[in-house]
């Protein structure tokens, strides 16, 4: 299997936290590579003229991140979470993205099967404005270790329930992360359960260290951990996915680093391990 060209890679903005959009969207284009996905807390109040610059500098805007967090202990807390997710959807059609990413949420104490049923039904009240604007959603499956705060959507086959539950097929997909399902021995006839339905829609990349210095951000690059991304990449190519390749790392210990500097190692870790 090649290595991707560049121009099949998109990096998202919190890769290189450090840097602004605008500052992002120059050095992407500037090395060739083809995508960005835009992270919420970088987008400008002008989201439109953010869209247009992507654009003008000849990048793809793959994706938003994040919607989600559907689940809450208050009914008022699920009302705010739909608003918000609402308000997303209208973000990425002004930014000119036909997808956002959904973390879909847990609450410590809440029963799973609990926030399960507030996921399932957040993510029905949000679907019609979805298809409204023209705006696919995409469930993210998290790694267990993020069962109890960030999402009770844990594997594939929770997440292609769940697509199968709300029906919705053309707004409604998959987001895979190698991080979170490269350890599932489900993990191939998922892939294909979810191509097979049209739904995968993203294919995240990142490295799981076995020895993390902190649970969410010391991801590793490409190659400094354990999972097999080239298998999993054959794995969703060979299923019919042909988008792009997202580098999505969350590290303090690269954010501490020159971007440039880092921009020319993700790189080569693409060329190298993907
Ligand atoms: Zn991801």
């Amino acid at each position: 299997m090649n290595p991707p060209d560049p121009s099949r890679l998109c990096i998202h903005t919190m890769t290189t936290k450090p840097w602004s959009l605008d500052e992002a969207v120059e050095h992407f284009s500037g090395a060739g590579i083809g995508g960005i996905t835009v992270w919420r807390q970088h987008l400008p109040d002008d989201i439109a003229a953010a869209g247009r610059r992507i654009r003008d500098a000849g990048l793809r805007c793959v994706s938003l991140c994040r919607g989600g967090f559907f689940p809450a202990v208050r009914e008022s807390d699920r009302g705010k979470a739909i608003d918000d997710n609402l308000r997303a959807i209208d973000q990425a059609h002004a930014l000119g993205t036909d997808l956002i990413v959904l973390v879909c949420g847990a609450v410590p104490g809440l029963p799973l099967a609990e926030s399960r049923r507030h996921i399932a039904d957040g993510i029905a009240a949000v679907l019609p404005r979805a298809v409204e604007a023209g705006v696919r959603l995409a469930i993210e499956p998290l790694h267990p270790v993020y069962a109890a705060d960030r999402s009770a959507i844990n594997t594939m086959a929770q997440a292609n329930d769940l697509c199968d539950q709300l029906g919705s097929p053309d707004h409604l997909g998959i987001a895979l992360d190698v991080y979170h399902v490269w350890w599932d021995s489900d993990l191939p006839a998922q892939i294909e359960r979810a191509a097979g339905g049209g739904r995968l829609h993203a294919f995240h990349v990142c490295d799981w260290k076995t020895e993390p210095a902190d649970m969410l951000n010391d991801r590793g690059l490409m190659g400094e951990g354990v999972i097999d991304i080239r298998s999993i990449r054959r794995m969703v190519e060979q299923a019919g996915f042909t988008g792009a390749i997202e580098v999505e790392i969350f590290s303090d210990r690269y954010w501490a680093m020159d971007q440039h500097h880092y921009l020319g190692k993700i790189l080569q870790a693409c060329r190298e391990h993907v």
